[in-house]
């Protein structure tokens, strides 16, 4: 093993025990393919190049590595391969002058390096042993599905053996418990929830799982992200980040102890991998028969609780988890979890149905303002016939709470319209807080919405929803109009990355009461608000999100968290509340004190108490349902100010 690697010296697979299985199964004629799915810093690539090295060294065949891009094999893989043979005396040996930087001849034998996309490279020649490394990453290259030019490598020999390895990324799975056995299994998910390929592959192989016996009783497990605890998890009363760095544990399924992070190593050194329909005894011998015996592809999962870095320890991932959970943005967490825990992640949420939307409001009247606001944004679609609107407060720590939705109609080509949303902008809201600013979303009726925000210079700016954007939002100058003539103006818009706000709206739902970012729905929303918001579905196997109806109001959502963050709202945390804390700092009585209160008026009358949103037993992704005590009624529904907009046809 080359210097530079995190354990220098030879390869030892004692240092990462778990490798010990995936070595095993490329020695074994019976598996023509070999899966191997962890997270980062796990040892995958040095596993990969000491396969390759072991192989040219002992039984020569032809080789190839695919990586993800010519510059990572450039600037990385290659140098890494030529050090290994630098460093073994009989590969130095065997080395051939004529090898170049992308072919080399190690004792008349081929090695050849190759990337996702480079299809001369990849069809070049058969090979007895390709190895691919981060295969997520190559098959989303958009040029199609690459594993299948790469499985045809092999075919010229009959032993040919392919190797995948990546850290997974989007997907949405279970754990289940199997009863024959005691062991929690992943549980294989229907394709078009998982969009992450390695998991795929490993889905189709023998779904082997590295276990570890318990320094308490003895019994084997098999860690994942669930099993991580720290101080006050999950509770009104948790840690923070730095506190669960100091304090976090593995939770032993089997017995319930508290293991410490300097058992790791004892651990993984007795780990076993284990596949469904296996048990495990207390001594580390498999028994029973798999449910996958006979499949020629094996494939293992390791959780990243069981790397053997240093510095990949139970707190290392606890504070990074806790810290993503906090934060709650989807792609962060999809990071924690796929490079953390080499877990798949699915960063849509479970979408709930309009229902339980509708569920999820809370105590207070339309227009009314619970607390003073940072910022007040009112957000506008642009349709043909109409403006529709949203308009929702903002506080620190991403919390929100919405407090008017509409439409204003009228022809948008024409003033009347445009005029009704300048009267809108100068709505006040509770004690004269005004609207601070309005985003309205351009790409239709471009000169109607130019001329209302130059009319409202400061006080409105245009978006643009893109599919695809290297960061959330960026200002975009717009040189000439739809029909080609250059704007006198400078007309500015915001382009922004429309599925990763949409995410965002959504995983708002799910919001646990004891995490700051709530985001409040009034009393008052109409069906069609909340049939709205769920009018798109992120779908996980192409990464995309799915039409299913109108989707108007979660356009303007989207705009609204936009918005949040170009003001950069997200850094404001001092006065952050939960909300458990925002309950208790707007004293709201009970609903039920609600009968003795003042009289609401009759378009006012309160929506049943909020109803939990359906649970979803073993799926951590979705965070635990909203207590009906957290999301107390108020008694006081009158709005401070009452606002009825009617059709103006
Ligand atoms: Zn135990």
């Amino acid at each position: 093993m080359p210097p530079s690697s995190p354990i220098p010296g030879p390869f030892n697979p004692d240092t990462n025990p778990y490798m010990r299985p995936v070595a095993w199964a490329f020695a074994q004629p019976c598996f023509s393919r070999v899966t191997f799915v962890m997270g980062t810093q796990m040892g995958k690539s040095v596993t990969m190049e000491n396969i390759i090295g072991h192989r040219l060294d002992e039984d020569p065949t032809p080789c190839l590595y695919v990586a993800p891009t010519r510059p990572l094999i450039d600037g990385t893989v290659e140098p890494k391969f030529m050090a290994m043979f630098d460093e073994c005396e009989s590969l130095a040996k065997k080395y051939e002058a004529r090898s170049t930087k992308m072919v080399k001849w190690l004792g008349g034998t081929k090695f050849r390096f190759a990337w996702a996309g480079s299809a001369t490279e990849l069809a070049a020649d058969s090979a007895g042993l390709v190895m691919v490394d981060e295969v997520d990453r190559i098959v989303n290259t958009g040029e199609g599905d690459t594993t299948e030019i790469i499985e045809a490598r092999g075919d010229a020999y009959a032993d040919s053996k392919i190797g995948y390895t990546a850290t997974p990324t989007h997907g949405r799975v279970e754990r289940r418990k199997d009863e024959r056995t005691g062991i929690w299994h992943w549980v294989p998910g229907a394709a078009k929830k998982i969009g992450s390929k390695v998991w795929q592959l490993w889905q189709s192989g023998t779904r082997h799982e590295w276990a570890v016996p318990c320094p308490t009783c003895n019994d084997y497990f098999v860690p994942w992200s669930d099993l991580l605890w720290w101080p006050g998890k999950g509770t009104p009363e948790e840690c923070t980040p730095d506190e669960a760095f100091k304090h976090a544990r593995l939770v032993c399924p089997c017995c319930g102890s508290m293991i410490e992070d300097k058992w790791r190593p004892w651990m993984n050194a007795r780990g076993v991998a284990v596949a469904p329909g296996e048990s495990v005894s207390k001594k580390g011998v498999i028994n029973g028969t798999a449910d996958t015996a006979g499949f020629t592809h094996f494939s293992i999962w390791v959780s990243g609780l069981c790397s053997f870095a240093v510095k990949k320890s139970y707190g290392f991932l606890a504070k990074k988890l806790l810290a993503a959970q906090l934060d709650g943005t989807p792609a962060k967490l999809l990071a924690v979890f796929n490079t953390g825990f080499g877990e798949i992640y699915a960063e849509g949420g479970d979408v709930p149905t309009w229902e339980e939307v509708r569920a999820l409001c809370w105590g207070y009247a339309a227009s009314e303002l619970l607390l003073e606001p940072l910022r007040i944004y009112c957000t506008v679609d642009v349709q043909k016939n109409r403006l529709v609107y949203v308009v929702r407060a903002w506080y620190a720590g991403l919390g929100s709470m919405l407090l008017e939705h509409g439409e204003l109609w009228g022809e948008t080509d024409q003033d009347a319209v445009w005029d009704q949303l300048s009267e809108l902008l100068d709505t006040e809201y509770g004690d004269g807080h005004g609207i601070s600013l309005a985003g309205v979303d351009i790409g239709y009726r471009d000169d109607q919405v130019y001329k209302f925000i130059n009319e409202h210079k400061g006080r409105a700016i245009a978006l643009r929803g893109r599919d695809r954007l290297d960061k959330p939002f960026r200002k975009e100058l717009v040189e000439q109009d739809k029909k080609g003539k250059t704007r006198k103006r400078g007309d500015a818009r915001w382009a922004f990355d429309s599925p990763l706000a949409k995410r965002w709206v959504h995983s708002r739902f799910g919001r646990p009461d004891n995490r700051p970012g709530w985001w409040l729905i009034h009393q008052q929303v109409t069906d069609d608000y909340c049939k709205q918001l769920v009018g798109e579905e992120w779908h996980e196997g192409d990464g995309t999100f799915h039409q299913v109806g109108e989707n108007h109001y979660l356009d303007c959502e989207a705009m609204q968290y936009i918005l949040a963050l170009r003001d950069k709202l997200q850094r404001r945390k001092v006065g952050s509340l939960t909300l458990v804390e925002l309950g208790a700092a707007v004293k709201v009585p009970r609903p039920a004190a609600l009968a003795s209160g003042e009289d609401p008026g009759p378009d006012e009358a309160p929506e049943p108490a909020p109803v939990p949103p359906k649970a979803h037993p073993g799926d951590r992704r979705q965070p635990a349902a909203r207590k009906t005590d957290a999301a107390p009624a108020k008694a006081k529904a009158k709005p401070r100010l009452k606002i009825i907009r009617k059709p103006s046809r």
